[in-house]
């Protein structure tokens, strides 16, 4: 499952790889690296046909040399992009610098991610020539044959572009394939992430892109696969093995039951894999536990494998009814109980709790405030949030979360306490521009885009 290229993902400018016909330069951000690194390694797996070279860039002005020197060399460029909603703005900046400094040469600009998958013509819009529309791997694969070949990439499954009146065009819909077709990392660079167990969720909770960008069911990583990727972890020295989950006790489960069975056998693999010095993460950073999963039962499994001691847990709201609205599909009891199993198996939860979402009342609000004070009385801690309407989900077009001013108030006590942390106040601020740039159907700017249409060769 592991192979591929020279690495040449340090050097800023072409020449290292020879007889390279293309560069591909990523545009690299501390913090948003997971979705680069599996395209990587995507194309070890299904490899273009001709020589290419990997360029990270750490700034658009870095993006722009490594552009100009390829196009120097005589070769093919293609740019490769992939960023959140509230980056847009920024990365549309540094798109336009990079376009100005670099106008000559065969060049395509390429952006994938959740933004791009979710307001392809906005992106499009903003100086973009491709798209990757959902999951990327296939498609980026396909992307990069096409630019190193010459060949076209219009058309291609998973892609999306805009034609000469400014329509979006849209290639067939990619394929979702099994998860362990394309490894999580790249093998050959020693660039590493937590490792994907599951893709996709059966939840349908109306403020979350997942289901919708990788639909309603799971797909999980078999077992043989995980084992792979912890063996090439030790093999490079490192000694933590954590993963990417929407949910983690969902893991070889297909529907809204956990499989215990399943995640210990997970986890007893990590655990043997990766050695007597190294730590297994699990329900902690980047992944989470639903409420209803964390029972005794549960608590007690991971307290036997897992090195963390923090779990996140997602309650979203102390109202009920805004539990309800927001399809979250547990209630507040069950909030109550998972903190206590999980203090009673020896960790300190953490627990995400979601201010502003539609339809909540300044009653709601305090609601949620009253359930945050129970649960640190109980032992948990509570990161605080902010509703922001993202694109590519349910509630796109509804208001943009404020913290009610009593909630604002207790919040601030809570935070200088130390039991909330969290970054809802700049939430805030983060959903007010995406509310004020959006249009009511699709876009991110101003003004109606045409309807989107399929490709025709
Ligand atoms: S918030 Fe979590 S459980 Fe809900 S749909 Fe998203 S990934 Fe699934």
């Amino acid at each position: 499952m592991f192979s591929g290229p020279v690495d040449a993902a340090r050097r800023p400018y072409p020449g290292r790889v020879p007889g390279a016909v293309l560069d591909l330069v990523i545009r690299y951000r501390k913090g948003r690296t997971y979705g680069l690194y599996a395209l990587l390694a995507a194309l070890e797996v299904e490899p273009p046909s001709v020589p290419y070279e990997v360029h990270l860039a750490r700034s658009a002005a870095e993006v722009a040399g490594t552009v100009a020197g390829s196009v120097g060399c005589g070769r093919r460029a293609l740019t490769v992009w992939s960023f959140l909603s509230p980056d847009a703005p920024a990365m549309e900046r540094e798109l336009r610098e990079v376009r100005a400094a670099t106008s000559t040469g065969e060049v395509t600009h390429l952006a994938g991610g959740v933004h791009a998958s979710t307001e392809p013509w906005g992106v499009l819009r903003a100086g973009w020539d491709a798209v990757v529309v959902g999951e990327g791997e296939r498609a980026f694969a396909s992307i990069v044959e096409a630019v190193g070949t010459g060949s076209g990439w219009r058309g291609l499954p998973g892609t999306a572009y805009l034609d000469g009146e400014g329509a979006l065009v849209k290639g067939p819909p990619a394929e979702r394939l099994p998860l362990d077709r394309f490894p999580s990392f790249p093998s050959t660079r020693n660039l590493t992430s937590p490792i994907e167990i599951t893709r996709g969720c059966v939840y349908a909770c109306r403020f979350c892109g997942t289901p919708f960008l990788f639909s309603a069911r799971f797909r999980h990583r078999g077992i043989a696969s995980v084992r792979e990727h912890v063996r090439v972890l030790r093999h490079r020295g490192l000694r933590d093995v954590r993963f990417i989950t929407p949910t983690s006790l969902s893991y070889g489960s297909s529907g809204s039951e956990p499989d215990l069975a399943a995640v210990e056998e997970l986890l007893a693999t990590c655990v043997e894999g990766i050695g007597p010095d190294g730590r297994v993460f699990f329900g902690s950073f980047p992944s989470e536990l639903r409420p209803e999963h964390v029972t005794p039962e549960a608590m007690r499994l991971l307290a036997r494998y897992v090195a963390n001691r923090e779990v996140i847990i997602g309650a979203q709201s102390g109202s009920d009814a805004v539990l309800a609205s927001s399809g979250r599909g547990h209630d507040v009891p069950a909030v109550r109980e998972a903190v206590r199993a999980a203090v009673a198996a020896g960790f300190r939860p953490s627990v995400d709790v979601i201010f502003g979402m539609p339809g909540e009342s300044p009653d709601d609000a305090m609601a949620s405030i009253a359930l945050v004070e129970h649960l640190i009385s109980l032992g948990a801690r509570i990161h605080a949030h902010t509703f922001l309407p993202l694109p590519g989900t349910p509630w796109r077009n509804e208001p943009a979360g404020r913290v009610p001013d009593a909630a604002r108030r207790a919040l601030a006590t809570l935070t200088a306490s130390g039991d909330v942390y969290g970054s809802w106040e700049r939430q805030e601020r983060i959903a007010a521009g995406l509310a004020a740039v959006r249009t009511p159907t699709s876009g991110h700017r101003p003004g109606r885009p045409r309807a989107p249409r399929r490709h025709r060769p």
